[in-house]
């Protein structure tokens, strides 16, 4: 019987007719973070839990319900697909010493993994590209990384989505807003969702990240960690909006704002479209300054964001057709002359940088020129036994135009690759 097996729920095959989309997004991408100086580092697609735990944190959604974990067979080890990339950087730049010459700022793309209800925007493989910045106290740098993704929207010229910025203080100022949250929480104990309930004691900021419409107004009046600020945060932070006022770019205080991950403080921020409903977030960052340390590092300041890269192309598909990457020239021959000569004069072609698909699989002219006609290309280049014996190629522009027949040097002084 035939086994009819397809791909796991929540994980996409991304087809020929989306690629050159993504390949333009990935283009960008790195053209974008080159030019502000943040080289390439990659990362393995599995590490140890321990990792995901310790640098995630444990209560959060990603470590509690959303890890592809699993045993290896082979030593008992338990490991993780990764769900996020910082954690793994972290772990890299340590391992290999990456900061003994001083501070890195370093980009990395790729899947990602997390055990999420798939929706529109939200699969359970999904990728990301994402950078991170150590050894640099800021604001500065964090001012940096929003302004340089600011250009990566425009590059791609996608509709420029609202930056939500917020501080999320020091470990001493989040302590003392954790008392009064729960206090405040508590008092509203019948407004709270499960999650809220089961968080109220373990992660009570997060209780503020729910995205429950039935808790937004209980949301919207809880103590806000901006008014706990000590003076460091508050100068981090007014520094922060002083290098964006500057470039000129335009953000909203969000003081709701406190994001997934259980490891930043100061700087935290959200790039939000409003045109993909309620998985809006493209780009999600911030300072976490005590992860190094945490990994046993000399303690270094960190910083970064994490794109999602299928929001991004569903705000591409918004904005613009997908362009099929249709080859510069269709080589059509037949008879067993044209047999010999036409693949060498399509190699001949492709050295001067032609796009050329050869016809595979033989048949007549007319067969053959249909399948030129389909492929998108420029031109048909056609040999036959006459081109054949005089050494020349008749060249037919598929989109008007005369045809005319010359010398394989002569085409190409005549003709350029399109593509
Ligand atoms: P969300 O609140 O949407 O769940 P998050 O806070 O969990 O996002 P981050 O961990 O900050 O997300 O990841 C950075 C970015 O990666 C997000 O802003 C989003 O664009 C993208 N992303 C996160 N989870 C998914 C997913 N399951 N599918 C597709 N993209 C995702
Ligand atoms: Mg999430």
């Amino acid at each position: 019987m035939a086994l009819n097996i397809q791909a796991v729920r929540g994980m996409n095959d991304i087809l020929p007719e989306a690629t050159p989309r993504w390949a333009r997004f990935e283009a960008a991408a790195r053209e974008v973070f080159a030019q502000y100086g943040y080289r390439e580092i990659r990362m393995p697609v599995v590490e140890p839990t321990a990792l995901f735990v310790r640098g995630v944190g444990e209560h959060t959604d990603i470590v509690e319900k959303e890890m592809y974990t699993f045993v290896d067979a082979l030593n008992g080890e338990s490991l993780s697909l990764r769900p996020e990339g910082t954690a793994g950087c972290v772990r890299a730049v340590l391992e290999h010493n990456l900061l003994y010459p001083g501070p890195q700022r370093l980009w990395y793309s790729g899947p990602m993994f997390r055990h999420e209800r798939p929706q529109k925007g939200r699969y359970r493989q999904f990728h990301q590209f994402g950078l991170e910045a150590f050894g640099y106290p800021g604001p500065d740098i964090d001012a940096e990384q929003i302004i340089l993704s600011a250009r990566l929207w425009r590059a791609l010229s996608i509709p420029m989505p609202a930056l939500h910025i917020n501080s999320l203080g020091s470990g001493a100022e989040r302590a003392q807003h954790r008392e009064e949250l729960i206090r405040y929480l508590e008092a509203h104990r019948e407004f709270l969702d499960e999650d809220a309930r089961r968080r109220l004691y373990t992660n009570p900021l997060r209780v503020l990240d729910s995205k429950n419409p039935a808790m937004q107004n209980l949301i919207a009046s809880a103590p806000k960690l901006l008014d706990h600020l000590g003076e460091a945060s508050r100068a981090h932070f007014d520094g922060l909006r002083r290098h964006l006022d500057r470039a000129g770019v335009a953000y909203e205080v969000n003081p709701r704002l406190v994001r997934g991950l259980d490891y930043y403080n100061f700087t935290v921020f959200e790039w939000v479209s409003d045109r993909l409903g309620s998985q809006g977030t493209i780009c999600g960052g911030g300072r976490y300054d005590g992860l190094v340390e945490i990994f046993g590092g000399k303690p270094a300041p960190g910083c970064g964001f994490g794109i999602g890269v299928e929001r991004v192309i569903l705000l591409l598909e918004e904005s613009e057709p997908a362009v099929a990457s249709a080859p510069d020239a269709y080589l059509v021959f037949a008879g067993e002359a044209a047999g010999e000569c036409a693949p060498r004069l399509a190699e001949q072609l492709r050295d001067a940088g032609w796009r050329i698909v050869q016809h595979c699989g033989g048949g007549g002219f007319k067969a053959q020129m249909k399948k030129a006609d389909a492929s998108g290309a420029t031109f048909a280049l056609l040999v036959g036994d006459d081109e054949a014996q005089a050494g020349t190629i008749t060249v037919k522009p598929l989109r008007g135009g005369e045809q005319e027949t010359l010398a394989p040097d002569a085409l190409l002084r005549r003709y350029q690759p399109k593509h």
